[in-house]
């Protein structure tokens, strides 16, 4: 039987079988995917192959073959990487430019891994409604500067259900990652979409109680349309920084690539070299400085060589 991994609570995967009920499985203990060692291999928005035993337990026997997948790597030394979602079509990514305040190095680098991904990711900066006239006006500086960079951006409350209908309509038909620090207002915007859906918080608690890793619990919510998905991922803020070489980086920031191309050097690093077209677009203002910081300290974790959280 073949089916849709919509929830996975590090114990167990519950399954959209194609015949229409879902199914909980369990992985065998030693499944392995393609060389990656993960504590959970399988994945909400994988499509799996299930059978269940003659005690009737169900077991995910095999994986198809993935469009992506965003893995995030663990910092501890046994160096695991546990698989957040597959299969996703765009990420959503929250934003309040106050109460909490998003720093930009947090959504640039949120986009810098999106981009390596090939994940394109639609801005939503929330709780605008309440929102002072220079609040405001900083809102709009940062919705300008990334729609020039080439990002779509939305302005919504969250609370009042501006701006939520625009944004629903973006995600028909797609399977979307949610993501933002905590306190941006991802489970409100989630009760405004799904005005069904008010299980979250009463689940997490509950994955706490049994000892469950809340940031192994990620569950695929469908759109009240059915035609699409939203991925949860409460114990996660983002995803993490991975292997990158140094040209690489520079084009996952989308504007700094574009003027890249007429730097003196091919290696350079936009830091200090003479004849870098970076930098000079930086000092005329064509590139914005919050993006050019960002760019400098993601290329710093490099220099320092070792592994940080790039949220
Ligand atoms: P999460 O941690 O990202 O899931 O954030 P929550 O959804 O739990 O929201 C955090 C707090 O912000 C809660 O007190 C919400 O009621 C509040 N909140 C969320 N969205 C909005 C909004 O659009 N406007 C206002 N005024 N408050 C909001
Ligand atoms: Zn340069």
């Amino acid at each position: 039987m073949k089916g849709l991994v919509i929830k996975n609570t590090g114990s167990w995967y519950t399954v959209l079988t194609d015949d229409g009920p879902t199914v909980d499985c369990k992985i065998k203990g030693n499944f392995r995917l393609r060389g990656i060692r993960s504590t959970n291999p399988v994945a909400v928005g994988d499509r799996v192959e299930i059978i269940t035993n003659q005690e009737g337990t169900a077991f995910i026997t095999e994986i198809e073959d993935r469009r992506n997948y965003i893995i995030r790597k663990s910092i501890n030394l046994s160096k695991q990487s546990h698989i957040l979602a597959a299969n996703v079509d765009q990420a959503l990514l929250v934003i309040t430019v106050a109460r909490p305040e998003t720093s930009t190095t947090f959504i640039d680098r949120f986009l810098a891994s999106a981009e390596a991904y090939r994940v394109p990711v639609i801005l939503t900066f929330n709780k605008t409604d309440t929102l002072a006239d220079d609040e405001l006006h900083y809102q709009q500086m940062m919705i300008s500067l990334y729609e020039t960079v080439g990002y779509e951006c939305h302005a919504i409350s969250a609370a009042t259900g501006d701006g939520v209908a625009a944004l629903t309509e973006k995600l028909t038909g797609k399977i979307t990652l949610l993501s933002g620090n905590s306190g941006v207002g991802k489970s409100t915007l989630i009760n405004c979409i799904l005005p069904d859906v008010n299980l979250r918080t009463a689940e997490i608690s509950d994955a706490h109680n049994t000892g469950m890793h809340t940031t192994t619990f990620s569950e695929m919510l469908r759109l009240p349309d059915q035609s699409g998905w939203l991925i949860d991922t409460p114990g996660i803020k983002g995803f993490g920084t991975f292997d990158m070489e140094r040209k690489e980086l520079t084009s996952y920031f989308k504007e700094i690539f574009e003027y890249s191309k007429q730097c003196r050097f091919s290696d350079c690093t936009h830091t200090h070299e003479p004849g870098c077209a970076v930098i000079k677009a930086v000092e005329d203002h064509y590139i914005a400085q919050s993006r050019y910081q960002s760019y400098l300290s993601m290329l710093d974790d490099k220099d320092e060589n070792r592994y940080r959280e790039a949220f």
